[in-house]
């Protein structure tokens, strides 16, 4: 049966009465808080036979059901925690137990397990982070287009929730990574499996018979869901005042002409009725051991170290620790702990309950210990989101969801650091690496470390330059958020160092609350953007490349022709796309040529952009420019070996950030954490030849979305999602598949030598690969040789003997400098003697006259060194190289230096600089350096009398 929402106008006045929606739950969905909405849809079967009864949150105002009468939902925050010390599930089940325990409950029922997907999702390109489930099964699944893996199926999905990262260690219950459990039903029209009554009842089920909760302490709440382009009614099923499941059941879909409103946004039926649960596994398995916070509940290996490093393993065993940390987790069920204020608030209330308790703590003594757990909360957290993070493959960087991943390892580092304690993240991330090795990949333990030991290096690095500007921002007047913003993505400096600064400089910087989940909502929405396609009314054009890609001639007919814009109704002309560039060539009309200059495809149409005009209707013969399109091919071929080849040397975190092709050289961008070594780049460039000279067939085949992705894996999506039911799969033997749309050569001995020309890093975690293939490398390669050879020629030594030879007279030219140097001064210091002969004394002062065949150089040290005697003028003129005049004096003589250069190098047809103690001038005229000198003997004379 398929269930159709309520009509518009009962709709739209409900929907904005009250909007209580969690922080958490706005980051990737909106509960609308009024059950009201689709009251209908909750008028279960299921309630009526256990007598279960709706009331409304005497507190929120949201309907809920439950058997024993409640004034208020059970939720946080209307109620406090009461499971804690006090477990709502059967005691002492731990997380691996607690996984297994969900997922055999559900193939006991016939759900079909099916494996988890990566934390990045790789076959979609509008969300950068897995957080739920559904995730994994969107847009093409929920959409109709793909079949489901499996249905109904059992999953248990690891997630990030980056927005919740200001709250960890605050509360008690807020983590960045969780698994989602879940089972998920996808009813077609006309052939349901199950829908809301066995939902609830699986789930009535598990708890109550499977973990042993009472009945009568389940509360099942209303809730409208809106999220992922969907929507529909929802259930929270809630115990002890935790959420620990949700049932969602999304029948809409976002439709700009659907004729039901929410949010302001269109929505008309879904072709499928989707069952979309989420079971939190950390949540249970807290509900099972009743641990002050969730963090005790999962994450103990990493917390002793903790506990013990911070000397405080035996304090939270004490009964006043204990109850206090018990008593915080309790109340912090009741506040929205968004603010400082809010968190003032709940310590105010945790400091009241415990002196009614008779618990002795001061206030001081409260806020640090609690200040403290907060800090190791956040790196235990912390730690296993980025071990989560880097074991599937992410790479920290400036952008996307690398941005992210570096992110929370610099808040765990920062957090590490406030600790003084001897412990290193890497150490705490292996040890949930061996603790979760069933969800993590503790195999890449080794990469993982390597890269937190760099980022530790570059986040240390980027805190000691940002503090200099830090200081220069802060004279210039206050900061705000959008400076911390800035000082963060630009810079690397957390506002927390801003904040220091500022105290000690005097000048107070407020942080935000929300800061983080400011920074990762703002990095969230950078995703791809669609360009609007030009929409013309014209049949798909057939695309011949694809049958036989050394086909190079073909006939065809103009279907479209104008502006020279030509479309036809096949062609072999491959349109500009997936980075490759398009073919040229000619359409041939009754012998006549026309120049196909580019090609594009706009939707599924391709334009020939033409020299001249043809008229539609016309006959043509087209030919491909053969050369051209062959090196195309072999360019494109040769990123598909070379990625391969990356993948196999630096790892399958490897993956392509953009590659490009052209006739005459690749270019291959891909992600990686630091720079690639010369040792590297020769092993990726012979892996690749090597794969050549295998001649490995390669072939393309249309392949059915589920079937290619459950064959390859999402790596096939290196080079982007593509948005249909079926994939065109590039095969190179068993060594490289991709999802590819290019022209390729049909076996790799067609691509020739790949030549890798130059590696270098294009930013922060991107290396770009640049190639030449084919014929191309060759010349790249006899370039290089005509080099090398012009240059042993010179020197006169074989190449081979080049390197030794260059070395050599490297150092014997530096060496010969050195000693040029020293005759040079030798040669001044006997010249000076010779002139000092024949000075001629005005009034106290010696003036040294000179024509030499001096250099430049030669003649400022000669003057250099007559000026640092005493009463001495020197005017010292040389004719080599054009004429040279240089005038300096003793400090202690009173001359304008400059005055009389100038004067003297009129003469020369040129000018002087300087100043009053030195000045050097002269000219083109060197025939005139004796006169020059005389010029200038006289002004001086004149200057001094
Ligand atoms: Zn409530
Ligand atoms: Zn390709």
């Amino acid at each position: 049966m398929v269930h159709v929402p309520q009509p518009l106008e009962r709709i739209i006045p409900k929907i904005f009465k009250s909007m209580a929606v969690s922080k958490s739950d706005r980051f990737i969905c909106t509960f609308l808080n009024d059950g009201l909405v689709f009251e209908e849809e909750y008028r279960l079967q299921f309630f009526t036979d256990k007598g279960y009864s709706r009331y409304v949150c005497d507190v929120c105002g949201s309907p809920f059901w439950s058997l024993k009468e409640e004034k208020n939902c059970g939720d946080t925050p209307c109620r406090p925690f009461t499971f804690i010390g006090n477990p709502l599930l059967k005691e002492g089940i731990q997380l691996r137990e607690m996984r297994s325990l969900f997922i055999d409950f559900f193939e006991k029922r016939g759900h079909e397990k099916v494996d988890r997907y990566p934390i990045i999702p790789r076959w979609r390109d509008d969300v950068l982070l897995v957080s739920a489930s559904i995730f994994d099964f969107q847009p093409h699944v929920t959409s109709g287009l793909v079949d489901p893996p499996a249905n109904p199926l059992v999953i248990s999905q690891p997630c990030i929730r980056i927005v919740d990262v200001d709250s960890v260690g605050k509360t008690g219950k807020h983590t960045t990574s969780f698994e989602m459990m879940a089972h998920h039903v996808f009813n077609s029209k006309g052939k349901e499996i199950y829908w809301k009554e066995q939902t609830v009842a699986y789930c009535h089920e598990l708890f109550t018979e499977d973990l042993g909760a009472k009945e009568e302490d389940l509360i099942y709440k209303e809730k409208a869901w809106i999220g992922g382009g969907n929507a529909g009614p929802s259930l929270e099923v809630i115990g002890g005042g935790l959420e620990v499941a949700t049932l969602v059941f999304m029948n809409m879909k976002r439709d700009d002409k659907g004729d039901i409103e929410l949010e302001g946004g269109k929505y008309s039926p879904l072709a499928l009725n989707v069952v979309d649960t989420g079971y939190g596994l950390e949540r249970m398995v807290w509900a099972s051991l009743g641990s002050p916070t969730i963090y005790d509940a999962i994450y103990s290996t990493v917390l002793s170290p903790l506990y013990g490093a911070t000397g405080i393993s035996d304090k939270i065993r004490e009964i006043t620790y204990k109850t206090a940390l018990e008593t915080h987790a309790t109340l912090s069920a009741l506040v929205d702990v968004g603010s400082k204020s809010k968190i003032m608030e709940l310590r105010r209330r945790v400091a009241e309950d415990l002196k009614g308790k008779g618990v002795e703590i001061s206030s001081e003594e409260l806020n640090g210990f609690l200040d403290l757990m907060e800090r190791i909360y956040v790196v235990a957290d912390h730690s296993r989101a980025v071990a989560l993070m880097l074991s599937d493959g992410m790479v920290p960087s400036n952008i996307k969801e690398g941005y992210l991943a570096r992110l929370l390892l610099r808040k765990a580092l920062r957090a590490l650091q406030d600790l003084k304690v001897d412990l290193s993240l890497e150490g705490l991330v292996g040890l949930h690496l061996k603790e979760f090795d069933d969800i993590l990949d503790y195999g890449k333990k080794d990469k993982i470390s390597e890269i937190i030991q760099i980022e530790t290096g570059k986040y240390e690095e980027t805190l000691e330059k940002g503090k200099r500007l830090v200081s220069s921002k802060l004279e210039k007047g206050k900061i705000g958020t959008d400076d911390l913003v800035e000082l963060y993505d630009a810079h690397g400096l957390h506002p927390s160092v801003v904040q220091k600064m500022g105290e000690e400089l005097g000048s107070p910087v407020d942080i935000p609350d929300d800061f983080h989940a400011l920074l990762a909502r703002k990095h969230e929405k950078e995703s791809v953007e669609v360009e609007a396609e030009e929409e013309l009314d014209l049949p798909a054009t057939e695309m011949l490349y694809y049958s036989d890609p050394h086909q190079m001639e073909f006939e065809a007919e103009v279907i479209y022709s104008e502006d020279g814009r030509v479309v036809l109704d096949s062609t072999l002309f491959y349109p500009e796309g997936g980075g490759q560039e398009s073919d040229t060539g000619v359409l041939i009309v009754d012998e006549k040529e026309h120049r196909v200059q580019s090609v594009q495809k706009v939707g599924k149409v391709i334009f020939h952009e033409m020299d001249s005009d043809i008229p539609k209707g016309t006959k043509v013969h087209g030919k491909l420019n053969i050369e051209r399109r062959r090196s195309l091919m072999g360019h494109h071929t040769a990123t598909h070996l070379l990625l391969g080849s990356a993948r196999e040397v630096l790892g399958d975190h490897v993956w392509q950030a953009g590659a490009l092709k052209t006739p005459d050289y690749g270019r291959l961008d891909i992600s990686h954490y630091k720079d690639i070594s010369e040792e590297e780049m020769a092993k990726i460039e012979r892996i690749a030849n090597e794969k050549v000279l295998e001649g490995i067939e390669i072939t393309a085949t249309e392949m059915d979305r589920k079937e290619a992705e459950k064959k390859y894996g999402f790596a096939l999506y290196q080079g982007g999602v593509p948005v249909s039911k079926t994939v065109r799969v590039v095969q190179t033997g068993d060594f490289d598949a991709q999802g590819c749309g290019g022209t390729h050569c049909t076996n790799t001995n067609q691509v020739g030598m790949i030549k890798i020309t130059r590696i270098t890093g294009i930013q922060d975690g991107v290396e770009r690969i640049e190639f030449a293939a084919g014929l191309a490398a060759v010349e790249y390669v006899q370039k290089q040789e005509s080099l090398l050879k012009e240059a042993s020629g010179t020197i006169n030594v074989p190449p081979a003997q080049l390197p030794k030879a260059v070395s050599r007279f490297f150092k014997e030219w530096k060496s010969m400098k050195k000693e040029l140097e020293r005759v040079k001064g030798e040669k001044a210091g006997s010249r000076f003697a010779t002139i000092l002969e024949s000075a001629e004394t005005v009034g106290k002062v010696s003036v040294l006259t000179d024509v030499s065949d001096l250099d430049m150089s030669g003649l400022r040290a000669l003057a250099k060194e007559i000026s640092s005697k005493e009463k001495m003028v020197a005017i010292l003129a040389s004719g080599v190289g054009g004429a040279k005049i240089v005038v300096a004096r003793s400090t202690d003589v009173d001359l304008d230096s400059l005055e009389v250069a100038r004067k003297a190098s009129l003469v020369l047809g040129g000018s002087a600089g300087g100043g009053p103690d030195f000045a050097q001038g002269g000219g083109p005229r060197a025939e005139e350096v004796k006169k020059a000198v005389e010029i200038a003997l006289k002004e001086v004379k004149a200057l001094l009398a």
